[in-house]
């Protein structure tokens, strides 16, 4: 891994950041010289490739993830009327999905430890209406989808019988579940290759899943509705072509997708790295009570996208805005995921929601730090990041009055 110069500034770390070598580079100029820019070879075996490692029969790429989430809401058939339950700890596009296919996001509350979807509070919020339920898996551990699945078995009689259980993986690409990959463990799951998301593509999104239905339905909305793309009726000598259902432009092109095969190639390194880059961190944060990683499920690997901490003293909560500026000001870009979406302006306007509605998330919100993680960083920068952590919360008294950092430099 990357050493980080022993002598002068200290550059900013990000709490996330893509990692592109000469063989993505190439990947790409190979295409760019090619016959085919979009909708050509390389959506088919980025597909196949992503397939491959979610260990599912079929994946279809998409331009984004939030393309992915609105393309698996109109394959599962949502529409006017139906309710999709989702955690109000997530990204808005989850929940946003739903509604551009008229349905109506339900917010559940999430476990306080593991910021994922709360079983229990998903059975309460379980009605009539009820279709889908999103699990996301947040900062890359995958969700208890078993526990949902038994949720929606256990439902009263009067909810529908073919609930469908679907995972926002955008965070999870190379978690496993007792050494299942994510990806398989849901009736679909959708994935993102933002720059800061496990693999990157620049924009694009996936959706794997092994029902043979829902994946026909996904390729059709990603091309308007049409049965045939543009290639397989210049390959079959045929100009006639059907649009069967309104769908959208939602393709991902042959460049996006030659830089995801070069990137899948590399997941499991970039997985190892994130792993080993969170054990150091909850080794090194056993000396900073204050700051509490959260918890992995049992038999349950993340990926680690984020490396989420929770500040569990009420005097640091009270200074979180000074924390966090300061851990900037020293070069630890950290953020924090996520503003709940039922607090957002626009969801608290159209649907009257507000404060109370998720307890467990509201807290939440107020205790939570992502910690820079991404595979091209060195041991030494989550030392330094801890460090400075560690100094930053010290300055904050228990009293609740800042006192200053002694100055002091890293290097
Ligand atoms: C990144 C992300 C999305 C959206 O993906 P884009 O590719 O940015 O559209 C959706 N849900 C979650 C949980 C995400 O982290």
């Amino acid at each position: 891994m990357t050493r980080r110069e022993s002598s002068g500034e200290r550059r900013f770390l990000p709490y996330g950041r893509q990692s592109i070598d000469p063989d993505d580079l190439r990947a790409v100029t190979e295409v760019l010289t090619s016959d085919w820019l979009t909708t050509g070879p390389k959506v088919d075996e980025f597909e196949a490739a992503c397939a491959e490692a979610a260990g599912t029969r079929h994946a279809v790429a998409l331009a984004n993830g939030t393309a992915a989430l609105h393309a698996a809401m109109f394959a599962l058939g949502i529409g006017p009327g139906d309710e999709v339950i989702v955690p109000a700890l997530t990204f808005a596009a989850t929940a946003n999905a739903v509604i551009y296919q008229g349905g109506t996001p339900v917010f559940a509350d999430v476990d306080s430890e593991t910021l994922l979807i709360d079983p229990e509070d998903v059975q309460r919020k379980i009605t009539p209406k009820t279709r889908v339920i999103i699990g996301v898996d947040y900062g890359g551990q995958p969700c208890d989808y078993g526990r949902l699945e038994a949720v929606v078995a256990d439902r009263d009689n009067t909810a529908r019988d073919d609930i469908v259980i679907a995972a926002d993986a955008c965070h999870a690409l190379g978690g496993r579940d007792r050494g299942r990959p994510v990806g398989s463990l849901a009736t679909l799951s959708t994935f993102s290759f933002h720059p800061v998301k496990p693999i990157t593509t620049a924009e694009g999104g996936m959706v794997t899943t092994d029902d043979e239905a829902l994946a026909s339905r996904l390729r059709l909305f990603r091309n308007h509705g049409i049965t045939t793309d543009h290639r397989q009726r210049a390959e079959s000598g045929s100009w006639f072509y059907e649009m069967v259902d309104l769908g959208y432009n939602y393709r991902l092109s042959d460049l996006h997708c030659a830089l995801g095969i070069s990137q899948l190639r590399k997941l499991h390194p970039y997985t190892e790295r994130r792993q080993a880059l969170a054990a150091r961190y909850r080794r090194l944060l056993q000396d900073v009570p204050a700051a509490v990683p959260l918890r992995d499920r049992e038999g349950v690997e993340s990926a680690y996208h984020l490396f989420v901490v929770r500040l569990i003293d009420a005097a640091h909560r009270r200074h979180k805005d000074e924390i966090f500026q300061a851990l900037r000001q020293r070069g630890v870009g950290v953020n924090v995921h996520y503003v709940p979406v039922h607090l957002h302006p626009y969801y608290r306007r159209r649907f009257g929601h507000g404060p109370g509605l998720c307890p467990r998330v509201e807290a939440a919100y107020e205790e939570i730090f992502s910690l820079p993680i991404f595979p091209a960083m060195a041991d030494e920068d989550v030392d330094f990041v801890v460090e400075t952590l560690a100094e930053v919360l010290a300055s904050i008294s228990t009293s609740g009055a800042r006192t200053e950092p002694s100055p002091r430099s890293h290097r």
